[in-house]
Parts: C-alpha cells; structure tokens; sequence
C-alpha cells in the first residue's frame, strides 16, 4: 500500500487529492493536511468583498467530502519535511502541528511514500509596514478578509449617502506583489456598485499598481486580439479603467502604509503618498515557510526551497538575463530535483524566473510584479502531478505521462463586475500560452488566435457559472471529475 501526501487543501492540493483517490482506489491512502476546515472557491471572494455573497456561499467544509471519498483528513499546519526519515527511521514523513479545536497544539509524524506540496502562497502582510487587515488596508484574498473588506466598504458607502467624498485605493501592496487581475477586479466591482447606487460624484477611485505598464498582469503584458485588431493588454486595461472612471498609478511599490495614507516609491527614484479612506492592497506573496531536514537534522531547507520559500522543482533555475529567458525554463512535471517522490503545485513551486522584465528604481528597490499562478493552471498542475504519481504507483514504473508546462498551457481570466444574470459584464482575456514563447510565437510571443480579449456579459455569465460548477465539482459530487479545471 502506498501512502501519498497531500499538503493544502486549495484549488491544487483538493485536485491532486481527489484526483489520485479516484485513480488508486481503496489500495492505497491518500491523506490531506491543511489547517483550514474549509474549502473555500478564492476567485468569488471579490463578489464577498462587496456584499454580494455571503461567506457561506464560496466556502464548504473538506472533512465530508474526504470522508465520503475516503481521503484521510488532518486539519493541521505541515511545519517539516524530513524527506529521508530520521535517525532509526528510515521512512520520509512530514511533522505537522494540528490547528483542529480538538487537538490544537498536538504534533504528528505523518509518513509518505508521494509528497506533493500544494500549500499556496503565505499572504506575506509583515512585508510592508501597516498593510493588511489587522493595520490599515483590507484584503480579499481569503472569504474573513473579503467579509471584513466588505463591512469597511459599506461604511464608506454610507459615508457617500451622507453627502461625504471617499477615495479608495485598489492595487497591489508590495513592490513585488502578484495577483493584479483579483485587486483589477474588485476595482471595477467598487467602481460597478459606486454607480449602482448613484453615488459617483462622491467616489474617486484610484487603481494603484507596481507594473511597469498597465496589462502587464505579471505575465510581461499580451497582445490580444480584440475585434479583429491585435490591441496590446495596456490599451485594452487602461480603456476599461477610463470606461469605469477608475485613475491609476503604476510602476509604485507600496512601501509602507499608514492610517489612511500609503507610501510608495516609483520607478523614477521619488517618493509619493496617497490619501485614502478604503484601501484593498494585494500583499507580497511569499511560500509557506516550511523547514526541511536530513537524517542527521541538518537543515537542508535551502536545497529543497527557493529563498522565498516556494519548492525547487524541475525547472531551469539559472541566473541568467531577461534575454536569455525562455519557455523551456518553466517546468513540466513539478517534481523536486532532490527527492523524485516530491512534487509541488499551483502556487507552492517556485517559478524559474519573472514574466515581466525586472525593473529597477534608480534607489535600486527593485519594483516589477512577480509571475501569478491563476486557478486553472494550478488545478492542472495538481490533476497531473496526481495522474503521474497514480501511474507510477500502479506500474512502478518511473516516467511522467502527464506533462503540464505553463508555457504550453492557455489560461482565462475573467474580470467580472457586477453579480446576477441581467446586471454585470466581464473583461475576457485568454492567453496560450500563459508564458510568453518568443521562439515559438517570435511576432507576439504568443498564439494570436486564441489570445483574445473581449467585454460584454457573456464573459460575466460564464464567471458566474463557474462558481457553481468549480463549487460542485470540487464537493466531488456526480461525474465531477468531467468538469475540466
Ligand atoms: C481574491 C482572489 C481572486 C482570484 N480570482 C481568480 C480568478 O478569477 N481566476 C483564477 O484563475 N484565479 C484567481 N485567483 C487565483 C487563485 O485563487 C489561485 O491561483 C489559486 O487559489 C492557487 O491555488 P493553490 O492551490 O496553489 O493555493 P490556495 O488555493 O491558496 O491553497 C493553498 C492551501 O494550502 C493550505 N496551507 C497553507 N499553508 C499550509 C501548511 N503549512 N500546511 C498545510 N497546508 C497549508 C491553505 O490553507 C490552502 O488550503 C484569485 C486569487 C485571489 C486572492
């Protein structure tokens, strides 16, 4: 019987898990290790963060669904990874430190044969001085921040009822913060409700961004085809922010934020401030920060993770100049080059490289968006990471059938405003593939028929839509393993 380890219960770790249950069947375990009872469908937290979902409506609790399954449920923090055993113990295991109000506090060593670290980004607040929900910005990126987002938000709207103007800032909140298209579009929802309720002479809203250029999105901006004109992202996002009345700011790297004023430096070497009554700040995003040992506990934490605590895996990891980068940097596989039984996915593995060009303030802080890992893309990593691992488990043999690099994969996304079938539309943007191949695309870097952008309300039903069928799909209900990632 093999046992395989799952860490995260997010859009890769619940995949990879439901996946490698369905395909080893009773025979061998598959456990889950994440601290929060919930699942929670990240991407609807915008529509939580501005009172149009209740919590309850993007979330639901893992420990049926394993049960049901027959996946092994620990609702606890994996702190350390011991790949080789320890002394008088030759088995890999992992030391995890349960959060469940039952055991709280309680360690376990829990023994694998498949690790695969799925732990998500630690959303890194303490990176910029007075940023995030317990200091003076908001947060979206998990349903208690949007909750919270959207009680201060109200306030604000209330606040605008009354006759008072209110600034809000919307962005990221780190020089080198990704995630820009979650902060985009809880904008263009802010701008969305703001008119709803009539109320636009009294709000000014500010879009505030460490890109170089608008569009870049972390992913070094696209080409887009848009009704038969190729349109760089830059005209197609800065054409959405003036039809929503939304100003911005770019290439600042929030470096500290204070009650109702933030700090940024800019490309040019100066320093800026920017009042605001309401701020929702992306943070830096950072990996989950766990240590790894060898038998003897040496710590070997650096040869498994990337200084930012995101997995090492099979990607080119070379030093090399923003020339020089290619599509074939980017890993296929997501294995560890140090422990073939060791896979990371979604936004666990460390990229080789940024998409967007580094940049560099003339103080030297450097300010460019770091690459996003979106939520297909990490549903796909998970889904084969698990095929692969389910295939040399039942063949022992030691390939990978399953191959899923981002620079041959495309990718949606969707920037919805507004909620309900009559009212909303969407920005629509596919790119394929995700990191731009100037080898293979040398006109656009990608293939320009399916990059593709577009507005209307077709892109925010299918928005809409997705939320209940990536909800139900991820309860594992009926034929749920038909719905693609
Ligand atoms: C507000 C918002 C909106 C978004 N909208 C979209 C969208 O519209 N479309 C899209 O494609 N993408 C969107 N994204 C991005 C998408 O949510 C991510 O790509 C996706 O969640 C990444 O999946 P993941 O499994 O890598 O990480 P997560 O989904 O973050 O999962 C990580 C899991 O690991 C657990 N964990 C953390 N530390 C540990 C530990 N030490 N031990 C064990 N478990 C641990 C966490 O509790 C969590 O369960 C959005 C993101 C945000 C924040």
């Amino acid at each position: 019987m093999a046992k395989v380890l799952v860490l995260g219960a997010g859009i890769s770790g619940h995949t990879a898990a439901l996946i490698a249950k369905r395909e080893l069947g009773k025979k061998h375990d598959v456990i889950v290790v994440s601290p929060n009872s919930n699942y929670q469908w990240v991407p609807s937290n915008i529509w939580v963060g501005v009172g149009l979902m209740t919590p309850e409506q993007v979330k639901f609790k893992l420990a049926p669904v394993y049960k049901n399954k027959g996946v092994v449920f620990k609702q606890a923090l994996a702190t350390s990874i011991y790949p080789d055993g320890d002394t008088g113990n030759e088995k890999a295991f992992v030391e995890i430190q349960y959060v469940s109000e039952e055991q709280k506090g309680e360690t376990e060593r829990v023994e694998y044969d498949y690790l695969i670290n799925a732990t998500g980004p630690k959303l890194n607040f303490a990176a910029t001085e007075g940023l995030g929900p317990n200091k003076y910005t908001n947060s979206v990126c998990t349903y208690g921040h949007a909750e919270e987002a959207w009680a201060n938000l109200k306030i604000a709207f209330e606040k605008m009822e009354r006759g008072e103007k209110q600034t809000f800032l919307i962005g990221t909140g780190h020089p080198m913060a990704t995630c820009q298209g979650a902060a985009f579009e809880y904008a263009l929802n802010i701008a969305f409700e703001v008119n709803k309720r009539k109320l636009n002479k009294f709000a000014d809203i500010w879009w505030i961004s460490n890109e170089y250029e608008l569009g870049d999105f972390g992913m070094g901006g696209a080409y887009v085809k848009r009704n038969g004109y190729i349109t760089p992202t830059k005209i197609f996002t800065e054409s959405i922010l003036k039809e929503y009345a939304i100003r911005w700011i770019k290439q600042a790297g929030v470096t500290k934020v204070e009650k109702g004023v933030a700090h940024y430096e800019k490309l040019d070497g100066k320093f800026y401030t920017k009042e605001f009554d309401f701020a929702m700040l992306i943070p830096g995003f950072s990996g989950a920060k766990m240590k790894a040992f060898d038998k003897a506990d040496n710590d070997i934490t650096l040869e498994i993770f990337a200084a930012n605590g995101m997995m090492k895996v099979d990607a080119d990891y070379t030093v090399k100049p923003f020339e020089e980068w290619k599509a074939s940097d980017w890993p296929s596989i997501y294995q560890s080059p140090k422990y073939k039984n060791i896979y990371a996915a979604g936004i666990a593995f460390a990229p080789p490289h940024t998409m967007s060009k580094p940049m560099k303030s003339v103080n030297g802080t450097k300010i460019f968006p770091t690459p996003p890992r979106t939520g297909m893309p990490s549903g796909v990593i998970g889904k084969i990471i698990a095929q692969n691992i389910a295939h040399q488990i039942k063949t022992g043999k030691t390939n990978h059938p399953h191959k899923a690099s981002m620079a041959r994969m495309g990718a949606a996304c969707i920037v919805s405003a507004g909620y309900g079938i009559k009212k909303g539309q969407a920005a629509v943007m596919t790119v394929n593939p995700i990191v731009s191949d100037w080898e293979k695309y040398p006109k656009w870097g990608r293939n320009i028929n399916d990059t593709v952008g577009s507005i209307g309300s077709s892109g925010h039903w299918m928005k809409l839509f997705m939320h209940y069928m990536f909800l139900y799909k991820a309860k594992a209900k009926a034929f749920w393993w038909l719905i693609p990632e």
